[in-house]
């Protein structure tokens, strides 16, 4: 089950991610709960939250004080929204930064979607599928055309095939 609650403020959230590279007051939040449709996702009577919001790529920021800050700011938001006190609930929790994906996924800067997609140029600087100084190498993923995110990574996976099979 997915669920967004939207910041008051939009363009104050993306202004300050991309412009300032700090995490917003007021963060848009992203909670996706499987148990509500997989009961064995979690022990009973238990819900297993998946939680996120949107931050900036890593930039040296102090990221324990913005996880501590961002934790506060997220329950404040939910207790609000939801009319609940959330912490009382909450039997063990993980967080996640950007530091760690780099660490877990060799994603550069912590990156989730590959480069940056917000200019008119990004499609065409994306990296792509073949290349130019090795023959017979090839990629895919994330960080290579046509970019990010699973439905195209998956695109990604099926391009770099079709070209591998195609140079045989
Ligand atoms: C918290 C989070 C939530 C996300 N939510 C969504 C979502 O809702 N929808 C969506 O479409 N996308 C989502 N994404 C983005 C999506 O997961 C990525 O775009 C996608 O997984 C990238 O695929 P990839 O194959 O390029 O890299 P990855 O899935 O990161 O796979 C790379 C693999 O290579 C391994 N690896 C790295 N270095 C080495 C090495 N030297 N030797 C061997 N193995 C190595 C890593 O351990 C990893 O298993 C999310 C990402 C994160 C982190």
């Amino acid at each position: 089950m997915h669920n967004i609650f939207f910041s008051n403020n939009y363009k104050a959230e993306f202004d300050c991610i991309f412009k300032e590279h700090k995490l917003h007051n007021d963060p848009t939040v992203y909670i996706n709960i499987t148990s509500k449709e997989k009961k064995d996702d979690a022990p009973d009577g238990c819900e297993n939250w998946f939680v996120m919001i949107n931050t900036p790529h890593d930039a040296g920021q102090n990221w324990p004080e913005l996880l501590n800050q961002s934790r506060e700011n997220i329950i404040r938001k939910l207790n609000h929204i939801l009319h609940i006190d959330i912490e009382k609930h909450i039997v063990c929790e993980d967080t996640i930064d950007p530091i760690q994906i780099e660490q877990l996924t060799g994603s550069h800067l912590g990156s989730l979607y590959g480069t940056s997609s917000n200019s008119i140029f990004s499609t065409f600087l994306r990296h792509p599928n073949f290349s130019n100084q090795f023959e017979n190498l090839f990629f895919c993923g994330g960080s290579v055309h046509p970019g990010g995110g699973i439905p195209l990574c998956l695109l990604s996976a099926k391009i770099a095939t079709d070209q591998i099979k195609s140079h045989e």
